[in-house]
């Protein structure tokens, strides 16, 4: 009996489990596209309605000009690798508002903000890209359905049927949604697990390299970054879900040959 049970349920694991373009993990995901896109695209119009632009004409035709330039990467790849259907219902979207905090978010769907604070440790549109292939990448890899996922499994959010989580208590499911996308916290783009985190580093360079950005800004970007951030000094709390700075800054270094691979083609049309 216990083994047919465990049969059932791995099988229904099974069945709400996705695999992670270009790394290829399998990662659980149990909310339906057409239900979290719908969400996602409600709080990102709402965030909007509730934050300044910017009104800086350069800066934000820069962060548009990166944006698309990223978008055309990640249609192409998935294109050329059969996985167009993965993002046929993004709406795409990239806005700079205007707030001192350094953050970046992209919800799912492809709803991306800058925030002006982060601007001036991008220093120029190809740290930008850094910034905007990394946080665009959670959105490919289904970062925040996966953390919804593994939120509503461990507080016994399911049914068999499903996410039915959302007609229960949509308020409730909003809120996961926006702590999921790093909307909803102060840490922001800081907000992701230390898995997260790479995977998104290693996809975003992927991407932006393919965009015709030079990938070997990504170590200067996060040294920046670091800086920006007090040095070697990050609160216990931070490192305890976040890559250090060191560590993520050595994993970049070594996947710059691969990308400079990317950056190349791309560069030599
Ligand atoms: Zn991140």
């Amino acid at each position: 009996m216990k083994r047919i049970i465990v049969f059932v349920l791995s099988a229904f694991l099974f069945s709400y489990c996705t695999t992670v373009p270009l790394t290829g993990r399998r990662q659980l995901k149990f909310m339906p596209d057409s239900e979290l896109l719908t969400m996602s695209f409600t709080q990102y119009s709402q965030f909007l309605s509730q934050h300044r632009l910017s009104t800086n004409q350069t800066q934000t035709a820069v962060v548009r000009e990166v944006g698309v330039r990223i978008q055309q990467s990640v249609e192409k790849y998935m294109a050329d690798n059969n996985m167009t259907d993965r993002i046929k219902d993004f709406r795409w979207e990239f806005n700079l508002v205007d707030d001192k905090q350094v953050n970046a978010f992209c919800m799912p769907g492809g709803k991306v903000v800058i925030y002006t604070g982060i601007m001036p440790i991008c220093q120029d549109a190809t740290g930008l890209a850094i910034v905007m292939g990394h946080e665009i990448a959670h959105a490919i890899a289904e970062h925040g359905n996966e953390r919804m996922s593994q939120t509503m499994l461990a507080n016994g959010l399911l049914t068999v049927g499903g996410a039915v989580v959302q007609a229960k208590n949509p308020s409730l499911t909003n809120q996961l949604l926006l702590q999921a996308a790093g909307v909803a916290t102060n840490l922001g783009m800081l907000s992701f697990s230390r898995q997260h985190e790479s995977e998104a580093d290693h996809i975003g360079l992927i991407f932006s390299s393919m965009a015709g950005y030079d990938p070997r800004e990504a170590p200067r970007f996060w040294q920046r970054m670091a800086a920006a951030s007090g040095g070697g000094q990050q609160p216990p709390a931070f490192l305890s879900t976040h890559p250090s700075h060191e560590k993520r800054i050595q994993d970049l270094e070594a996947e710059i040959p691969a990308a400079m691979k990317y950056y190349e083609s791309a560069t030599r049309k």
